[in-house]
């Protein structure tokens, strides 16, 4: 008789009927340690069987769905292209425009000291990251919202 006991991978081709090797199933019927092996996997096999898909409280094929058609929406949207780039001719025209106007308040800050305008510009800056990072903020919100 052979000593050795099966390994896990032979356990559970038997168990998965996998195997037609005689040398297995003789050894698994003299084995106590190998017959209670196969019990376990049996048992673990059954439970894993039995096991259902998580159930969600939102149907969730749905929500997939509606995903891929949002990315989809985004990819077919090339007019969005051009309508920001008619915005920024629009916007470029207008600062182009309005430079004659501008130049009696650019005239202030050349009248400023260095450090003043450093901090208007700092400042500047502090409040726009400021509105970004809100704006971002209530956007994720929102989306997670749409998708609760
Ligand atoms: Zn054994």
């Amino acid at each position: 008789m052979n000593t050795k006991h099966l390994t896990d991978e032979a356990v559970q081709d038997f168990v998965l009927q996998e195997t037609t090797d005689s040398e297995i199933s003789r050894h698994i019927s003299v084995c106590a340690d190998c017959k209670s092996k196969v019990e376990v996997y049996r048992a673990l096999m059954n439970t894993m069987d039995s096991i259902h898909p998580e159930a969600f409280p939102f149907d969730l094929v749905e929500v997939v769905t509606q995903r891929i058609a949002v990315k989809e929406h985004k990819r077919k949207t090339l007019g969005s292209y051009a309508l920001s780039l008619l915005l920024s001719i629009v916007i470029l025209g207008t600062v182009l425009y309005s430079l004659s106007i501008l130049k009696p308040v650019l005239q202030v800050f050349h009248s400023l000291k260095m450090i003043d305008n450093a901090l208007i510009l700092v400042t500047a800056i502090c409040i726009c990251a400021f509105l970004l990072i809100d704006i971002t903020r209530q956007y994720k919100k929102k989306e997670m919202m749409l998708f609760q």
